[in-house]
C-alpha cells in the first residue's frame, strides 16, 4: 500500500495551517471535533437499508458474527495470513476516517485531529482508547504515542475462540491506528500492541512511532503488505474505486453493486470486436462508459470519436457521419471526411442513436455489415475498420414497433447491450462522486479543498437525481462557486435560487419543540399560557379576523372562539 499517495506533507500543511508540532497536552475534550460532533456524522437511513458515517457507508455487525468470521479466516488461512488480512482491513478504515476528519474539519487543531481517530475508533464500537501521551513534529517527521485500549471487541472474540496465548490479538485495531495516523501524517507510523489482554495483561497497550524508529519493523510490514501475501488479496484488490482515467480525462467512478455489474459487462466485452449498445437515462454517463470501453479494447491506440445524433440537425447527420464530397449540396464547398473515416482503426460512439433518420439508419447498417461507406454525394466506396458503440435513452424496441427504427439495425446493434444504472440506483457512489467533483472544481476555481455540511450531504444521499451524474456534477460545481473559499458547502449553495426539490425540503432540522421553546427544568412551560399566546398572535396576525386566525392554527372558527374565550377566562382568573 503506497502511503505516500494518501497525503503528502504539503497537503497536511495546507489542510491545517500552522500545523507543525504539538502533543497531547495541547488537546482538551472541548476541542473541535468534539465527541458530539463526531457522533453527529453517524446517521441511520433504515428506510433504504443504509448507515452512514459522514459520506461512508457503514455496517452494523454483531461482534459475535465478526468473531465467527475471524475464526473461519484463521481456520481457512492460518493465523498469520488472517492477521495480515484483518490488519489491512483495519488500516483501510483508519485511512477512511482520517479522510473524514480532514475533510470535515480542515481548520481543526492538529492535536484534536489526531485525537479524533481515537474517538472514531470508539464510535465504531471497536475499542475505547485512552491516550497516555502523543507528540508529533511535522518538520522533523517524528511521531510518538502511547495508548491504552479498553475492552477491545476483537480481543474479546479472540479469547472466546482461542483463549490466552503469547501473541497480541487486536489486529484490526492496530491496522486502524497505523492507517489513521500514517495517512494524516504522510509518513508510515507503525503501531504495535506491546501488551494485550489476549496475552494475559490487564489491558491492551499500544505504542506508535515512525517505522524507522522500530526495530524489526519488517514483522509489522509483513501484515500490512498485501502484495506479499501468496494469494490474491481481495481487501486491497477491490479498494481502488477510481478506475484509470478515461479518454476524456475523467475517471469512471463507482463502487456500488449496480455500477460494478455494468462495469464488469463492459470489461467482458471490451477486448472483443462486438458492437455494443449502451442504454440508460440522460446524464448517467454513457459517453464515459463508451470511452472507457474504448480504452480497454484492442483499439485503445486508435481514435475515439463521439457523435451525439441529437445535437445535429437531422439533415446534416449523414454528412457528419459519412463525410461529404464537394458539391453534394449547397454549401459543400469542399470534400471532407465524416466521423466514420476519422474513427478509422478506432471506436465510433453514436449517442442518441434513435435520432438517426431512416435513410441514415440504412447507411449505418451497411457500414456495420459491409464495413464500407460512401460519402454524401460521392460514388466511391471506402473501406472502414471501426467499432461502433451506440447509446440511447429510449426504448429501441418500442421505436421499432412504432416504425421509427429499423428492426435489422436494432438487432445489429443489440449484440451486447449494457444498461448504465441511473444514479438513484447507485446511491453508494454519491459520496465518491461528490469527492471527485469537489476536488475537480476546487482545483479548477483555485479554491482550498472543502467538504459539504452535514445537512447538505444528507440531502444529496437522499436525493433522486433526475439528471443523474451530470446533475450531481452541476450541483457540486454550483456549490463551489456559491460558497466562500474555505466555507463548507451548504444546501442553499447547492440549490441556489431554486426551490428545494421536495425530497430535500422535507427533513426539518431535528430540533424538538421543547428545545426550540427554550424549555428546561428551570424554565418550565405553562401549556395554557402557550396556547393563549398562540391564539393571540394568530388573531393579531389576522388583524382581528377570527376565521383567518382559526385557519392559521388549523381550527374551525367555533373551536377558535371557544378556546380564545376559555383562555381569556383562565388568564383573568390567574391574574386575580
Ligand atoms: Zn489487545
Amino acid at each position: 500500500m503506497a502511503l505516500s499517495e494518501r497525503l503528502s506533507l504539503s497537503d497536511l500543511q495546507q489542510v491545517a495551517p500552522g500545523f507543525q508540532r504539538g502533543d497531547s497536552s495541547a488537546w482538551n475534550d472541548s476541542a473541535t471535533p468534539t465527541q458530539a460532533e463526531l457522533a453527529e456524522c453517524l446517521f441511520f437511513s433504515p428506510g433504504d437499508g443504509r448507515i452512514w458515517l459522514n459520506d461512508q457507508r457503514m455496517l452494523l455487525m454483531h461482534a459475535s458474527s465478526f468473531g465467527a468470521l475471524r475464526r473461519e479466516l484463521i481456520g481457512a488461512l492460518g493465523q498469520e495470513r488472517a492477521r495480515g488480512l484483518l490488519t489491512r482491513v483495519g488500516y483501510l478504515s483508519g485511512v477512511r476516517d482520517a479522510e473524514l476528519v480532514r475533510k470535515r474539519w480542515p481548520q481543526a487543531d492538529a492535536a484534536a485531529i489526531f485525537a479524533a481517530g481515537t474517538r472514531l475508533h470508539g464510535l465504531e464500537g471497536l475499542v475505547r482508547v485512552e491516550p497516555l501521551h502523543f507528540e508529533f513534529d511535522i518538520e522533523q517527521g517524528r511521531y510518538g504515542g502511547e495508548f491504552l485500549w479498553h475492552h477491545s471487541a476483537e480481543c474479546d472474540e479472540h479469547q472466546i475462540a482461542h483463549g490466552q496465548g503469547s501473541d497480541p490479538a487486536c489486529w484490526m485495531e492496530t491496522g486502524y491506528a497505523i492507517g489513521y495516523v500514517s495517512s494524516l501524517f504522510g509518513r508510515l507510523v507503525i503501531f504495535r500492541e506491546v501488551e494485550c489482554r489476549a496475552m494475559g495483561h490487564h489491558v491492551c497497550r499500544v505504542e506508535g512511532r515512525n517505522a524507522e524508529r522500530w526495530p524489526d519493523v519488517e514483522e509489522d510490514l509483513r501484515y500490512l503488505n498485501a502484495a506479499g501475501a501468496d494469494t490474491p488479496d481481495t481487501t486491497t484488490a477491490r479498494l481502488p474505486a477510481l478506475l484509470p482515467l478515461a479518454a476524456a480525462g475523467q475517471p469512471l467512478v463507482g463502487a456500488s453493486a449496480a455500477f460494478n455489474t455494468a462495469f464488469r459487462a463492459l470489461q467482458r466485452v471490451a477486448p472483443t470486436p462486438a458492437t455494443v449498445l449502451l442504454t440508460g437515462e440522460s446524464g448517467a454517463g454513457k459517453e464515459l462508459f463508451a470511452s472507457h470501453l474504448h480504452r480497454l479494447s484492442r483499439r485503445a491506440d486508435g481514435p475515439f470519436v463521439a457523435l451525439n445524433c441529437a445535437a445535429i440537425p437531422e439533415n446534416l447527420i449523414e454528412a457528419e457521419l459519412f463525410g461529404v464530397e464537394r458539391g453534394a449540396f449547397t454549401g459543400a464547398n469542399q470534400s471532407r471526411a465524416g466521423r466514420f473515416e476519422r474513427a478509422q482503426g478506432g471506436t465510433l460512439f453514436l449517442d442518441e442513436i434513435a435520432c438517426l433518420s431512416l435513410p441514415g439508419q440504412g447507411k449505418l447498417l451497411r457500414a456495420l455489415q459491409e464495413r464500407e461507406i460512401e460519402r454524401v454525394g460521392g460514388s466511391r466506396t471506402l473501406k472502414v475498420d471501426v467499432r461502433v458503440i451506440a447509446a440511447t435513452n429510449l426504448d429501441l424496441r418500442e421505436a421499432v414497433r412504432r416504425g421509427d427504427f429499423r428492426e435489422d439495425l436494432f438487432y445489429r446493434l443489440n449484440v451486447y447491450p449494457i444498461g448504465i444504472p441511473p444514479l438513484r440506483d447507485r446511491r453508494d457512489d454519491v459520496p465518491l462522486l461528490v469527492d471527485l467533483f469537489l476536488r475537480r472544481f476546487c482545483a479548477a476555481y483555485e479554491r482550498p479543498p472543502v467538504g459539504l455540511t452535514m445537512r447538505a450531504l444528507k440531502a444529496l444521499l437522499r436525493y433522486d437525481f433526475p439528471g443523474n451524474v451530470r446533475e450531481l456534477q452541476n450541483l457540486v460545481e454550483r456549490g463551489v462557486i456559491a460558497s466562500d473559499p474555505g466555507e463548507l458547502i451548504d444546501l442553499p449553495h447547492l440549490f441556489r435560487g431554486e426551490p428545494l426539490p421536495d425530497d430535500l425540503a422535507a427533513p426539518a432540522p431535528a430540533v424538538d419543540w421543547l428545545t426550540r421553546l427554550g424549555v428546561d427544568a428551570d424554565r418550565p412551560l405553562h401549556l395554557g399560557q402557550l396556547e393563549a399566546e398562540l391564539l393571540d398572535e394568530a388573531l393579531a396576525r389576522s388583524r382581528g379576523n377570527v376565521a383567518a386566525a382559526a385557519r392559521l392554527l388549523g381550527l374551525s372558527r367555533a373551536q377558535f372562539a371557544y378556546r380564545h374565550q376559555r383562555a381569556r377566562r383562565h388568564g383573568a382568573r390567574e391574574l386575580d
